[in-house]
């Protein structure tokens, strides 16, 4: 029997079967949570207002501990209120679905509990980062270079940038900004995620110096925008050096042409960029990844994130590089408590001076043991299986005119389209009814948030009012699903 914390492990010497006892019934929380999430019966979520939702916890920390029974009881109520984000209709975020291998391995991740910058406390999982990230290098097509994992995308685009800008001013890591003679100026498209503007806002450059290349009506960049504003501010006496190349944009998943912008880093001189966070995992795709990533292999740095179209469980993302030994040298501090460089073993295989943080998650496990369950061949079959349940989406939508407006045709598994109801579907199509479908929009996904039955983002972008993008990510979703997104859309909002 176990009552408090203190009859278990390690204050209870002899707690191992209380021990046990205890996380068994958290582990039936789990599950039964995980039985939820796959139940097309169940709701995706129980919506509350803030102040409704804080009356339903008992979130308050007592000045005298709670009996274990009770922590078995908030972990069932904390998952009660969760929005559960691998039910088959939750199609809201670029991050959908529960894969259970890598969940299996987030578990074991979370029990071993270590910190990832020395092989000295993290000797296997350092092992199985240099393999993965070897074959995930080998995929985009460089043969040796060097790579890390980060804690998200957006840090993954820092670390290219930081690398870009030791590599053309090895002296400012030293001596600062006054070793730049010159303003840097870096580009990327108007539909670039905001983390790469971030970068020139953190770093220095300010967002005035991240120059927005303006899209073609797909949302792919106009390479030929891209050298004429290279060139408008070199007239300037600008110094342009690094430009971001998006592979899978975040509202339209579309993909900048990586080819002709590889040409024109090549002949200015600029480090080029690739920020796949998003589209990367369509690189396991024969059918998918041309014409979509070619040139990716001519490029300096590319991030992926497997915590999006790969599933692997949040978070896991990557950056890589083609150069080998820039991320040390850039980063490192050689911290004399962490780095020291007479230990018993090889220290290259120590990675945490490469790294603007000091200790790193955990974050290779999950996402070897997924990769190990699937094979290679595994994840190709569920990039072409994502690609197929989205053309599906796509076709059902065109197949139904009057309800239902397609924005654009799609790149990958981003689905933009407008929901009509009733009332304008005599309408022509035009700005002002564009006005009008997208102020019904955030109506509906209140409504889908009140019945819990469906979740879909929206957003407005750029002269667009909010539309809707649907995401297929999820290894749950079936055609019988879509038919239900877009029938369950339909009973929801007919009468706005
Ligand atoms: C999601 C996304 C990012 C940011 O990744 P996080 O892991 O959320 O930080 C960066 N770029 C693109 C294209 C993305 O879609």
């Amino acid at each position: 029997m176990f009552v408090l914390f203190s009859d278990i492990l390690p204050l209870d010497e002899n707690g191992l079967s209380a021990t046990r006892e205890f996380l068994l019934k958290v582990v039936e929380i789990l599950m039964e949570y995980i039985k939820e999430t796959h139940d097309r019966q169940a709701k995706i979520l129980e919506f509350k207002h803030p102040a409704d939702m804080r009356k339903q916890l008992e979130l308050d920390l007592p000045d005298t501990g709670v009996t274990l029974q009770q922590l078995v009881d908030d972990c069932s109520i904390t998952l009660k209120y969760q929005v559960r984000t691998g039910h088959p209709r939750f199609f809201n975020q670029l991050s959908c679905g529960l894969d259970l291998v890598s969940m299996a391995g987030e578990w074991l991740t979370a029990t071993a509990n270590t910190n990832m910058f020395t092989y000295e406390i993290a000797p296997v999982f350092i092992l199985m980062e240099h393999v993965v990230l070897q074959r995930m290098r080998e995929i985009i097509g460089f043969t040796g270079g060097d790579s890390i994992l980060a804690p998200g995308g957006s840090i993954s685009n820092l670390y290219a940038f930081l690398a870009a800008r030791h590599k053309m001013f090895p002296d400012y890591k030293s001596r600062g900004l006054h070793s730049i003679r010159g303003q840097l100026v870096m580009y990327t498209s108007d539909q670039c995620h905001y983390s790469v503007k971030s970068c020139a806002a953190v770093c220095g450059l300010g967002t005035d110096n991240c120059v927005e290349v303006p899209s073609d009506e797909r949302g792919r960049m106009i390479p030929s925008e891209l050298e004429r504003l290279i060139l408008e501010r070199k007239s300037r006496g600008h110094i342009p050096f690094f430009v971001n190349a998006t592979a899978g944009t975040t509202v339209l998943g579309a993909f900048d042409p990586l080819e002709p912008i590889a040409d024109i880093c090549q002949k200015y001189k600029l480090w080029m960029h690739v920020d796949a966070a998003w589209g990367g995992g369509l690189l396991f795709s024969r059918k998918h990844r041309h014409p979509r990533l070619t040139g990716i292999e001519r490029a300096d740095s590319v991030t992926w994130n497997p915590h999006k179209l790969m599933g692997t469980l949040l978070q896991c993302s990557t950056v890589h590089f083609k150069e080998d030994g820039l991320l040390i040298s850039c980063n490192q501090m050689s911290a004399e408590y962490l780095f020291m460089q007479d230990k018993l073993y090889d220290v290259q295989y120590d990675t945490g001076d490469k790294v603007i943080q000091c200790g790193r998650h955990n974050d290779i496990f999950k996402l070897w043991l997924q990769w190990r369950a699937k094979g290679t061949e595994g994840f190709e079959k569920l990039m072409d299986r994502l690609m197929e349940l989205s053309q599906y989406m796509v076709r059902k939508i065109k197949a139904q005119p009057d309800k239902y407006y397609l924005i654009l045709e799609p790149e990958m598994m981003n689905v933009s389209f407008w929901y009509v109801p009733t009332r304008m579907r005599s309408m022509a199509h035009s700005r002002e009814r564009e006005k009008l479908l997208g102020q019904i929009t955030p109506v509906l996904k209140g409504r889908m948030m009140q019945a819990g039955t469906l979740m879909v983002g929206y957003q407005p972008l750029d002269d667009r009012p909010n539309f809707f993008r649907n995401i297929i990510s999820s290894a749950a979703v079936t055609e019988k699903d879509i038919d239900f997104l877009l029938a369950e859309m339909d009973r929801l909002g007919h009468d706005l």
